[in-house]
């Protein structure tokens, strides 16, 4: 069950900081996300620690987020390159996007007034709505789906709230089809099969792979105090969970996508 609030917030566009420096800005439609992965260290940071809730089940709506946008996206963009990231702290496609539809009025200022780059960062196929959209960015938007994992056993037992990974398989192959640049993100890379590379291939022409360790901008601690390992042990797979298990992984895809296609970690998500 999630709870919804509705909010009015005073600005939508943040420095671009730490993991995300490569880009001018991020952008976060929404505060909190309903999908509550397990590993989500969002849920140690500042704007989790200090709710009382518990961490994927409340959803702060940004109410008339596209007028505040269309502003600082102008304003911003008299300053210099405009490289956006959305989003950082939340999944852009939660559940109630459906109605909601703050992230597509987001999207349709930045087909008004593009910027120079946006990063669609999301691992739900409500993201396929929006492919209009992505067409009139061209190449100034790249859309990473998340598939951590191809194995729907794994993807349950550690985000049993986020959609299912054949509907993700099926999103990117819809988005790749409509010529929208795409990127299948193995983020934050979980127990897979020897086929998923594979399958991947056949979908996309771009891949990135990330784990705890490189990618949660701590090395590996925030999660470590998530009591991660404890998943893992559970269904006696612990030996994923190591600063050299994403090789096994990235050998796998090297056996079928070229190295080019191949990006680790931070790289993946640059600009
Ligand atoms: S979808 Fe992303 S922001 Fe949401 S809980 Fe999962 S990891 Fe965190």
């Amino acid at each position: 069950m999630t709870t919804f609030y509705n909010k009015s917030p005073k600005t939508l566009l943040n420095k671009g900081t730490g993991f995300l420096a490569g880009y001018s800005h991020s952008l976060n439609p929404y505060t909190g996300c309903s999908f509550g992965c397990s590993y989500c260290y969002v849920r140690q940071m500042p704007v989790s620690i200090f709710r009382d809730e518990k961490w994927g089940t409340w959803v702060d709506i940004k109410k008339e987020a596209a007028a505040i946008f269309q502003k600082e996206l102008k304003r911003a963009k008299a300053k210099g390159p405009v490289t956006i990231f959305m989003s950082s702290s939340t999944d852009p496609y939660q559940p109630i996007e459906h109605k909601e539809q703050v992230t597509r009025s987001l999207l349709e200022v930045m087909v008004n007034d593009p910027p120079d780059f946006v990063f669609v960062q999301t691992r739900s196929p409500l993201v396929r709505r929006d492919i209009d959209l992505f067409r009139q960015l061209g190449d100034k938007v790249r859309i990473s789906v998340t598939v951590e994992t191809d194995r729907e056993d794994i993807r349950k037992h550690f985000s049993p709230g986020a959609p299912p990974i054949n509907a993700r398989l099926k999103t990117l192959q819809l988005l790749a089809d409509a010529g929208i640049p795409t990127q299948a993100t193995i983020a934050p890379m979980l127990p897979s099969s020897e086929a998923f590379p594979q399958l991947l291939k056949s979908l996309v022409n771009r891949v990135c792979v990330d784990d705890y360790f490189m990618g949660d901008g701590s090395g590996g601690k925030r999660t470590r105090q998530l009591g991660i390992l404890a998943l893992y042990q559970q269904i006696g797979l612990e030996e994923w969970y190591h600063p050299d298990a994403y090789r096994r992984v990235y050998d796998r895809l090297k056996e079928v996508f070229s190295e080019e296609q191949i990006y680790v970690s931070q790289q993946g998500f640059e600009p």
